[in-house]
């Protein structure tokens, strides 16, 4: 069974933009290198936005050094980008950005959503990228529901969708620069499963809204993250009074220093200083004209 090393407590609550009510699960600021090559996870816990004319959402921001991917599980968003990615995705779907060497965009609510209003759930995880990749070309992967394998658990505990990597045979669609991981599960409750992790990953796992019992003695509430040695065989996990969803992240720890500030994630403070003298001199890129609804 594998080791668990910590059970953490998220960050505060707070607002990106106007759209995005978020609690930041984890961040690289602590255990960094245990998180390896996941930086940050932020979760717009369920909420009920009322209908409105003008999308909620945050503006044009830049990025550079890593991945931001979105998972909805409720509402609708919309996204542009400098590098010419974007686009709509709704309950299930996964938008997959990569800044990389830099790139501006915003997000959204999408338009039909702002306007008949309803329930948003949204979580994203920003990953990052080995030093030889930081400076790539942006590119942006739309990932659809319908095109995530769907992996039942054994005794009918529940599912495993698999956003990226590998699970019981099955690949997940999106692009990655290193091996990782992206399971969404769904354990029902009075039910356990066990999970293979690779040997030599790091792996954190983050139930969204109940508590969940890890390797039988833990019992993790909602929002805490844990965090878990890179050898040692697999987990067990149980859902007890209720259904649970959950994110578990495994990856090949990429080993290099971190360095990074606000929406930046490079290897060195001098990288830092030149990703704002690059945004600040445009070479990030400027936003399409946007078209008329
Ligand atoms: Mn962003």
């Amino acid at each position: 069974m594998r080791r668990i090393l910590g059970i953490h407590r998220p960050g505060p609550f707070h607002w990106v933009g106007d759209g995005f009510p978020v609690k930041t699960v984890f961040s690289y600021d602590n255990f960094g290198q245990q998180l390896s090559p996941f930086l940050l996870l932020d979760h717009a816990e369920p909420k009920h936005f009322e209908p409105a004319a003008k999308p909620r959402g945050v503006g044009e921001h830049p990025h550079r050094g890593f991945e931001t991917v979105t998972i909805v599980y409720a509402g609708e968003l919309e996204h542009r980008d400098s590098a010419g990615g974007g686009g709509r995705i709704g309950p299930g779907d996964v938008q997959w950005m990569t800044a990389a060497g830099g790139l501006v965009h915003e997000e959204f609510h999408s338009r039909d959503f702002t306007a008949r209003g309803g329930l948003m759930e949204m979580a994203q995880l920003w990953v990052n990228l080995p030093a030889r990749d930081k400076l790539a070309a942006p590119r942006y992967q739309t990932v659809l529901d319908r095109d995530i394998p769907v992996v039942a658990l054994p005794g009918d505990s529940g599912q495993l969708r698999v956003i990226a990597g590998n699970f019981a045979g099955k690949a997940g669609p999106a692009r990655t620069f290193t091996p990782i991981n992206v399971w969404d599960l769904r354990l029902k409750a009075g039910h356990a499963a066990s999970l293979d992790i690779p040997e030599g990953h790091n792996a954190v796992l983050v139930a969204l809204n109940d508590t969940v019992q890890v390797n039988g003695t833990d019992d993790v509430p909602a929002s805490r993250y844990v965090v878990f040695g890179q050898t040692g065989g697999g987990i067990t996990l149980a859902a007890q009074a209720g259904d649970v969803k959950c994110l578990l992240l495994t990856g090949a720890p990429l080993d290099e220093p971190i360095a990074g500030y606000g929406p930046f994630v490079m290897n060195t403070e001098d990288e830092i200083r030149q990703a704002f003298v690059d945004y600040r001199e445009g070479r990030f890129g400027t936003m399409p004209v946007r078209e008329l609804a």
